[in-house]
């Protein structure tokens, strides 16, 4: 029969492996579940994670977590969930693989940020092109930037990235704008172009982009693109445990990263949260926490934890003894 393991986490990226390293160090049995392809592998250099004043790559970022949890004997495997389950005491989850069973289960799925529609640019994405100001704003000062999209949500990302570079433009590639009246006016008061003509092709060279080139011979010169299309998020087996999301689609947690499901934790950008690594990381510590002293309640609960220590006592053959302190004599 498939093992019941304390703590299933799905999602070996950031926040899951971050959660696996605190369960493995407060003695869980954890199994991470992970199909390999966190965000994180996207970025050759992060810059805004603590610790690392030159910067680090994401997949090396990755690479340290794995060993990390695995030192602290968390179990990591290499599967894709496709569906979950939930009984009395476990849940049961359906792998390509394999089957599993936890007692306790964090989602840790991350989400896929939408790229552009235009052809042959993904090559640069995390080079020269980007979808996330607060990781990426920072590099690119004073550069020439295109903002790809069509709503208020584009406007407002042109107008941010302004604090970065003058030299910003509006691009909504042959698509009609669907920004409102109070975006339209910031567009005018703050003089930023705005192309409607759709991108024909990318020039690009070594991952470094050089110009958009738009339908008929038009085309501008641009060093990035950041693109606000839209994320996807991996949220199917919360849903299918009857979880409760936001519009967006978002695990809605509370403080401990508790799902509305019982037992179930959700932790890293597949919440609320501002997709960062460092906030990723943060909750996914949240989590483990917040799962352990579950498990310790239950584990008083159940006086399982009374059968623990006898098992240790038993493998050791020591109790510890408490000595008294012997009569002092008096003096003559
Ligand atoms: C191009 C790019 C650049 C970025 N640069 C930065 C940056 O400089 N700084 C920064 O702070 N953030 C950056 N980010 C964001 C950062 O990558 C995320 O904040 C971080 O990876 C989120 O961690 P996570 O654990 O929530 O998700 P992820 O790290 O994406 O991990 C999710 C994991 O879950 C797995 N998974 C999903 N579904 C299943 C399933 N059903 N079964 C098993 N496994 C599953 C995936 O394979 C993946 O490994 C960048 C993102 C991109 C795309």
């Amino acid at each position: 029969m498939t093992k019941t393991h304390e703590v299933i986490v799905v999602g070996g990226g950031i926040a899951g492996l971050s959660a696996a390293i605190y369960l493995g160090r407060a003695r869980r049995d954890v199994l991470v579940i992970d199909s390999g392809h966190s965000m994180a592998k996207w970025e050759p250099v992060v810059q805004n994670y603590l610790g690392f004043p030159k910067g680090v790559a994401g997949d090396e970022l990755l690479k340290n977590g794995r060993t990390q949890a695995q030192h602290y004997d968390a179990r990591i495997v290499r599967d894709e969930i496709k569906t979950v389950a939930a009984r009395k005491s476990f849940f049961i989850l359906k792998g390509k693989r394999k089957a599993y069973r936890g007692k306790r289960l964090l989602i840790a799925t991350g989400i896929f940020h939408l790229p552009p529609e235009i052809p042959g640019v993904k090559q640069c994405l995390g080079h020269s092109m980007f979808f996330c100001k607060d990781c990426d704003g920072y590099r690119v000062r004073g550069k020439r930037i295109a903002i790809i999209g069509q709503n208020d949500e584009t406007v407002e990302y042109a107008l941010e990235m302004l604090h970065y570079s003058a030299c910003v433009i509006v691009v909504t590639n042959g698509k009609r704008a669907r920004w409102d009246r109070q975006h339209a006016r910031w567009l005018e008061e703050y003089e930023i172009p705005v192309s409607r003509k759709r991108i024909r092709d990318v020039d690009h060279r070594k991952r470094k982009i050089r110009a958009l080139e738009f339908a008929g011979e038009a085309s501008v010169k641009i060093d990035y693109i950041f693109t606000t299309r839209g994320d996807i998020f991996y949220n199917q087996l919360a849903k299918k445990l009857g979880a409760k999301l936001d519009p967006d689609g978002q695990i809605k947690v509370d403080q401990s990263m508790r799902t509305t499901v019982p037992r179930l934790y959700a932790a890293g950008c597949v919440t609320p949260a501002n997709c960062q690594m460092i906030i990723a990381a943060g909750q996914g510590a949240a989590a483990a926490q917040a799962i352990n002293r579950d498990l310790f309640e239950e584990s008083l609960a159940s006086h399982s934890l009374r059968r623990f220590r006898h098992e240790q006592l038993e493998k050791k053959k020591t109790v510890p003894e408490v000595s008294e302190p012997k009569p002092r004599r008096r003096k003559k």
